[in-house]
């Protein structure tokens, strides 16, 4: 799945939750994340995103490792 990771916090734009076929944005405490279960890999929120905050979860950035778990686990949650 993608995953959305440190450059979304604070960010209030949701261009990213407006393109996405699946819906799969979730509302977390301070930033959004997806869903990885329902995410279909299709990466049309990547050049959507004013802060450059999604990757793809194999480039996600080797010291933002922890927000694949954490998308995972704010997605059930919230
Ligand atoms: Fe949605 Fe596609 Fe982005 Fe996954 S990669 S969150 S399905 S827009």
């Amino acid at each position: 799945p993608h995953v959305v990771c440190e450059a979304c916090i604070g960010c209030k734009r949701t261009d990213c939750v407006d393109v996405c076929p699946v819906d799969c944005f979730r509302e977390g405490p301070n930033f959004l994340v997806i869903d990885p279960d329902e995410c279909i890999d299709c990466a049309v929120c990547i050049p959507e995103c004013p802060e450059a905050a999604i990757y793809a979860e194999e480039d996600v950035p080797a010291d933002q490792q922890e927000f694949i778990a954490l998308n995972a686990e704010l997605a059930r949650e919230w």
